[in-house]
Order: structure tokens, then sequence, then C-alpha cells
């Protein structure tokens, strides 16, 4: 059994990790960062998804103990009528202290009058996998889609009642979660790690 730990403090990122290990059929067991001393701080700004999460993997890396590998995610979204904003600013778009519906407010305002063609947007996962021998695999997850005019759906997260996949006429916060699960970033960067650690003999 790979012994993985994962570089958050949130508990429901790590279980939600192992639901989906098992899920796969991957003798992994999935670990919260407190078995090593708990998720160093880490100051996020290398201004990019991929660049964070190698922060965040590097920081977990250093502290924990042999035997361990480490997973760390970075994610968020993607606006081409803002640039690429809120990007790697998406959990604190409206502030560091911001909640998720303050953050779909901004996003609403900023995206105010911008037309439908032009409110194409995609939700962005990049992982990175260390291993205690120095192996390092990444792999991202892309989920496009456009910004609604206005919320709908109490399902989900975060930006989930502003997003509408391609393909889909209605929010992430309105299908169900199942159907999320299999279309989402997280979900297709989740299916290249798997791959990966198949081809490890996991
Ligand atoms: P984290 O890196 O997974 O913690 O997410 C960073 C930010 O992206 C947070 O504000 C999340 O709410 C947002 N985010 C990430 N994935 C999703 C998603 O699947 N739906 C809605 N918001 C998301």
């Amino acid at each position: 059994m790979l012994s993985l730990v994962i570089a958050t403090g949130n508990a429901h990122k790590v279980e939600e990790f192992d639901r989906m290990f098992a899920a796969a059929g991957l003798h992994v067991a999935a670990h919260s960062a407190k078995i090593v001393g708990g998720m160093p701080k880490v100051v996020e700004d290398s201004g990019t998804f991929a660049g964070n999460a190698m922060l965040k993997a590097r920081a977990l890396r250093a502290v924990a103990g042999d035997g361990h590998w480490v997973l760390a995610d970075d994610s968020g979204l993607s606006c081409d009528a803002l640039d690429g904003a809120p990007g790697v600013d998406t959990a604190v778009y409206a502030g560091p202290h911001a909640t998720n519906e303050q953050n779909r407010a901004k996003l609403l305002a900023e995206m105010s009058g911008v037309p439908d063609g032009r409110r194409t947007a995609r939700f962005l996962c990049h992982l990175v996998l260390l291993g205690p021998g120095g192996e390092c695999a990444e792999f991202t997850g892309e989920c496009s889609g456009r910004i609604a005019h206005a919320e709908a759906g109490r399902g989900g997260f975060g930006y989930d009642p502003l997003f509408i996949t391609d393909g889909h006429a209605v929010t992430f916060a309105e299908i169900a979660p199942a159907l999320k699960d299999s279309l989402s970033h997280r979900a297709k960067a989740f299916a290249k790690l798997v791959k990966h650690l198949k081809s490890l003999g996991c």
C-alpha cells in the first residue's frame, strides 16, 4: 500500500482523494498532512497553478519522512473576458477572507455587460506528485464552459452556481454531483494521476 500525504489542511479534500483512490481500485492510502506534523505555511506567490502546486508539494516533502509520497493540488477559474482572472486568486478574489458568495458577487460584477459570446471560462486543476526518491510527476485537468448572467442552483461549491460547462444548459450547481465528478477539471487531472500510479504498480 503506497502511503500518500496530501498537501492540505482540509480534511474533506483528503477524504475525497481517499474515496477516489479506493473507487479506482488503487492500493493507495491518502493521509492528511497532520501525520507529518501538519501542512507547513506556504506563500502561494508563483503566479501560476502549476507553480503554486509545486510550492505546496515541496514544502510538504521537506517535512515528510522517508517512505511517504506527497500530492499537492491547485485549482481555480480563468475567464477569457477578464484576461484569465480570477486565476490564482480564485479563492481570494473578493479579498483575503472572502466567502464563496462574495467571490461570486465580484465575478458577476466584473462580468456585467460582457456579451454571451465573450463569457467563456475554464476551471483548471494542477496536481504534483513527489516521491521519497526524488520522483516527480505532474498532471493537469481542464473543464471549459461559460459564466452565467446570474446564479442558479444550490448544489456544488465555490463558483459552481455561475459555471455552465460546455454541452450543458445549466450550472454545475444544478447538475447531479456524480455527473459533475465525471466532467470536472479535478476528475480529469485525477484520471491521469490514477493511470500513472497504476503504471507504478499501485
Ligand atoms: P482549491 O485550490 O481547490 O482550494 O480551490 C481554489 C478556488 O477555486 C476556490 O475558491 C474554489 O471554490 C474554486 N474551485 C475549485 N474547484 C472548483 C469547482 O469544481 N467548482 C467551483 N469552484 C471551484
